[in-house]
């Protein structure tokens, strides 16, 4: 009886044993970074909102595509704008920091004005959602600015994000719809991670129009939407 029951222990053991090598060579044998190199995604990044406009139809195409997006607002933009802001984190889109002011010669007229704005936008997201962020992006991008400003932002713990493509509204104000849908659709030349900028200010109807064909040309070739 003992033998016996020392018998099927042994042959319990053996089996674990044997499951957990199998999984480990599997796990060890997928290629992860195949499916990261091959899957293929975007992240719709909207700035200089919220706008009464704008941001609602955004808003509006995002939900209907079942698509989720970031939004980096202005500061005092959001102050006035609390419901819209609601909606949008109600909606499970990201919200980032764009400044409070988005005026280029006092933010970065010293690595301590940017700071300040920063938190004076933090600050107004904070009051509206009850909640901080640490996601930024430089009014025009941080391409061209000096090394003190990125870095002081960097060592308050802000993570800033750029793009690779665009539907370049800011560019051209006069754009159609259709002109704006063709540069989100030339500008990420084949990359599989685009970060897109787009403009949900006011006067930016026709990139909202631009958004209902943008999104269903990224999802017919097999991007996956996400979010910062
Ligand atoms: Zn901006």
């Amino acid at each position: 009886m003992k033998r016996k029951l020392l018998r099927i222990g042994f042959c319990m053991f053996l089996t674990v044993a044997l499951l957990f090598c199998y999984q480990r060579h599997q796990t060890m044998h997928k290629p992860a970074f195949v499916f990261a190199e091959e899957e293929k995604s975007i992240y719709l990044t909207f700035d200089d909102g919220p706008s009464d406009s704008t941001t609602p139809l955004i808003l509006d195409t995002l939900n209907k595509e079942n698509v989720h997006a970031t939004f980096f607002v202005i500061g005092r933009q959001a102050e006035l704008r609390p419901a819209i802001i609601e909606r949008i984190f109600q909606g499970g889109h990201a919200l980032g920091i764009h400044s409070y002011s988005h005026e280029y010669a006092q933010i970065y007229s010293s690595p301590a004005a940017l700071l300040a704005d920063i938190k004076k936008c933090s600050a107004v997201l904070e009051s509206i959602l009850g909640l901080e962020t640490n996601l930024y992006r430089f009014p025009g991008g941080s391409y061209s600015l000096r090394e003190e400003l990125t870095g002081c932002v960097k060592n308050a713990g802000y993570r800033y994000v750029d793009w690779n493509a665009s539907c370049r509204d800011a560019e051209l104000p006069g754009a159609t719809a259709e002109e704006l849908f063709r540069a989100a659709v030339e500008t990420p030349a084949d990359r599989h991670r685009i970060v897109m900028l787009l403009h949900d200010s006011a006067h930016r109807k026709n990139t909202a129009e631009a958004l209902k064909k943008i999104i269903p040309y990224y999802k017919n070739r097999g991007y996956t939407f996400k979010t910062l």
